[in-house]
Order: C-alpha cells, then sequence, then structure tokens
C-alpha cells in the first residue's frame, strides 16, 4: 500500500496564527527556521490530527496550550484547526481535527463529522494507527542509539509490524490454554453425562418394567370395575325408584312447604302489626312513665308549697293572736280614752257655762265700759281704773 501525506493546514495551532499550508513533496522534506520558530509544533501538529491524546506528548499542559495564546501583535484565538490530506494508491483521504476553548472538540473525515474511533480504524487500516514509530522527534534518534539490544530488537519488531504478530501468539497462545482448559471442562461434563446417561438407562429400565406392572393392572382393574359395576347397577336400578320414590315425597313437601310458607308470611304480617302495636304501646307507656315522672315531681312541689303554707298559716294564726291581744288591749285604752273624753265633755260643757258666764260679765263690763266711756271725759282717771280691770279681766277670761 503506498501512503503519503502531501500536505497539512494549520490554523491557530500553537505559534501559527494564520492559516498556514505545509505541503510536502516526494523524498526528504526539510524545514529549516532558527530556535523557537515553531519547526516542533509542525510535527505536534501531525501528531494531533494523526489522532494523539496525550497532551504531555505535544510539550503541552492542557488541551487550551495548543490553541495560538497571542503575541505582541496578535490576540489569542478562541480555537485550533488542524488538517491532513494523505494519499493512499490513488485515493485521497482528508482528517481533521479542531478543539475549542470552551473544550468541544470535533473530529472530520473527507468533510464530515465523525468520531475520533472512526478515524483511527482508518489510519489502523493503512498502517498509521498505534504508536505512530513513523515520527521520531527531536531527541528521539539519540535515545535509540543508547537502547539496550533487547529493547532495540523489541522497537524494530514493532516498528516493522512484526510485534503486532507476535501480540497475536500471544493472545493465540492465550486462547489455546482457554481453549484446552474448556475442553478439560467439556471432558469432565463427559464423563458427568456418561453417567447421568448410565442412570437414566436404569430410569428407562425401571419404567419399561413400571409400565408392563401399569398395563398388568389396568387389566385387573378391568375385570374388578366389571364385577363391580354389575353390583352397582343393581344397586343403582334400586337406588334409583327410592330416588324416584323420595322426589315424589319431596314435591308434596315442597306443596306443604308452600303453604306453610304463604301461613308464614301471613303469620309475619300479623307479627309486624302487633310489633308495630307493641311499639306504639311502649311509646305510650314512655309518655305515661315520663307524665308520672312530671306528676311526682309536681306533687313534691306542691308538697313543699304545703308545708311553706301551713307554716305561714301557723305563722298568721299566731299573729292573730297578738292581734287580737293587741285589739282587747286597744278596747281597754279606747274605754279608757271614751272615759277621759267623756270627762273632758263635761269639764269642757262646764268650761263652756262659765264662759258663757265671762261672756255675759264682759257684756256687762261693755255696757259699764260704754256708759263709763259717756263719762271718759269726766271721770278720765276712773276710766283708766276700769280699763285696766277690764284688760285684767280679759287677761283672765
Ligand atoms: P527548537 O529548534 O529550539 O526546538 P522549534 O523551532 O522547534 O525550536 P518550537 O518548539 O516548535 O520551536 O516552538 C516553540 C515556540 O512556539 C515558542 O516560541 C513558543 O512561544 C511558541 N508557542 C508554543 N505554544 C504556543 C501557543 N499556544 N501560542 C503561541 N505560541 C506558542
Amino acid at each position: 500500500m503506498n501512503v503519503f501525506l502531501e500536505k497539512i493546514e494549520l490554523h491557530g495551532f500553537k505559534s501559527f496564527p494564520d492559516k498556514t499550508v505545509i505541503k510536502f513533496h516526494k523524498g526528504i522534506n526539510v524545514i529549516i527556521g532558527p530556535n523557537g520558530c515553531g519547526k516542533s509544533n509542525i510535527v505536534d501538529a501531525i501528531l494531533w490530527v494523526l489522532g494523539e491524546q496525550k497532551i504531555k506528548n505535544l510539550r503541552g499542559e492542557n488541551n487550551e496550550d495548543l490553541i495560538f495564546a497571542g503575541s505582541e501583535t496578535k490576540k489569542p484565538l478562541g480555537m485550533t484547526e488542524v488538517g491532513a490530506y494523505i494519499k493512499i494508491n490513488e485515493e485521497q483521504l482528508y482528517i481533521a481535527r479542531r478543539f475549542f476553548r470552551s473544550g468541544e472538540s470535533k473530529y472530520i473525515m473527507n468533510d464530515k463529522y465523525c468520531r475520533n474511533r472512526d478515524i483511527q480504524d482508518k489510519l489502523f487500516e493503512i498502517n498509521l494507527g498505534g504508536k505512530g514509530y513513523y515520527i521520531f522527534e527531536q531527541g528521539s534518534i539519540g535515545k535509540l542509539i543508547e537502547l539496550k539490544p533487547s529493547e532495540k530488537r523489541m522497537l524494530i519488531e514493532e516498528a516493522a509490524g512484526i510485534s503486532q504478530y507476535l501480540e497475536r501468539k500471544k493472545d493465540t497462545a492465550n486462547k489455546l490454554i482457554i481453549a484446552e482448559q474448556n475442553l478439560e471442562t467439556v471432558e469432565n461434563l463427559l464423563g458427568d453425562k456418561e453417567s447421568r446417561l448410565r442412570e437414566l438407562k436404569n430410569q428407562v429400565n425401571y419404567a419399561k418394567r413400571y409400565r408392563n406392572y401399569q398395563n398388568e393392572l389396568a387389566r385387573h382393574l378391568k375385570t374388578l370395575y366389571w364385577l363391580e359395576f354389575n353390583i352397582y347397577n343393581k344397586d343403582f336400578k334400586e337406588i334409583k325408584q327410592k330416588i324416584e320414590e323420595l322426589i315424589d315425597r319431596e314435591t308434596l313437601l315442597s306443596k306443604d312447604l308452600n303453604k306453610n310458607q304463604k301461613i308464614t308470611i301471613d303469620k309475619e304480617g300479623i307479627r309486624w302489626n302487633l310489633e308495630k302495636e307493641l311499639k306504639e304501646s311502649q311509646r305510650n307507656l314512655f309518655e305515661t312513665k315520663s307524665k308520672i315522672i312530671e306528676n311526682n315531681s309536681n306533687r313534691e312541689k306542691l308538697i313543699q308549697r304545703n308545708k311553706f303554707l301551713e307554716q305561714r298559716i301557723h305563722e298568721l294564726l299566731n299573729r292573730r293572736k297578738e292581734n287580737e291581744n293587741l285589739i282587747s288591749e286597744n278596747k281597754i285604752k279606747v274605754e279608757d280614752i271614751v272615759m277621759n273624753k267623756n270627762e273632758l265633755e263635761s269639764t269642757s260643757n262646764k268650761k263652756k257655762t262659765d264662759i258663757e258666764k265671762y261672756k255675759s260679765s264682759i257684756n256687762k263690763l261693755r255696757e259699764e265700759l260704754k256708759k263709763l266711756n259717756n263719762d271718759k271725759n269726766l271721770k278720765s282717771k276712773s276710766g283708766f281704773e276700769v280699763e285696766f280691770k277690764l284688760t285684767k279681766l280679759k287677761n283672765a277670761l
């Protein structure tokens, strides 16, 4: 198979911010530049686009180290992309890988998005997959020369593709061991199965004998059942007749039963009415009892009231007695007062006669005064005396 890397395109990869296309020609290709100009970055780009997953192998700490980090004149970029054009015989293969600062990655094969796995399968087909001995980095040749002969042999075998067959040989040997173990297991199983087969053969013999016995048993049972059938058939006829008689009896009994059921229904009706009446009576009884209880309580109240009234009458009788005593006392007092009144009336009559006397005296005196007044001017001195006497008499009256 003729495999040839024709060109790679870098965009934003490490020290290549702008799109950079590097074409390879048949024979030896050389990139020349001063230290630190980015020669090894191109090798890193080839490794990366071919699917390298370890960032350390690309001389970085993390994936973001692969994106152009900015320079004095240029701003950092947000993504990087590397594409590789590989010619396989006459066929053209394009693979590309993208990585964004957000962490998203994309793989492209022949202008279609795909998985890294798909690219790896394709590269494996063209012997570009695996450990990548087709790239010797700076210092690798020196390391190769310093290797021990056994290590060199391993490396050369791997690079020549023999190791792959050695691996397969190892795998096959392992598989052979597993197959031998399986074979042993199968032999053990076979041994088990043979003893089981013997057991089964014995069981088959037992089964055959069992079936013969069963057949013989069935034959005997048939005879036995036939004999039993004859006996039971006779019994059956008798029993059938008895059953018919019983059915007739049952018909009669069911007629009776219907009649009784009708009576029972009527009685049920009566019972229902009686129960209703009983309930009514119970209700009346309950009401009567309630009334009795109420009357009893009223009677009790009346007895209390009666007692109270009796006590009150007793009190009033006592008071009446007291009042009668008072009346008789007052009667005596009234009699005394009447007597006093009579006495006073007689005294008053006496006084009245006295007053009449005094009045006639006064009239006399007035007449005298009149006479005296006539003699007043004449006898003023004696007038005064008379007037004095008159005043005295008035006061005495
Ligand atoms: P030497 O001959 O000394 O090995 P070189 O030519 O192989 O050097 P590289 O090692 O490929 O150079 O490149 C190193 C340069 O790449 C450094 O100048 C470094 O600043 C630059 N570089 C690496 N990663 C980035 C990045 N992510 N963004 C910008 N520049 C980067």
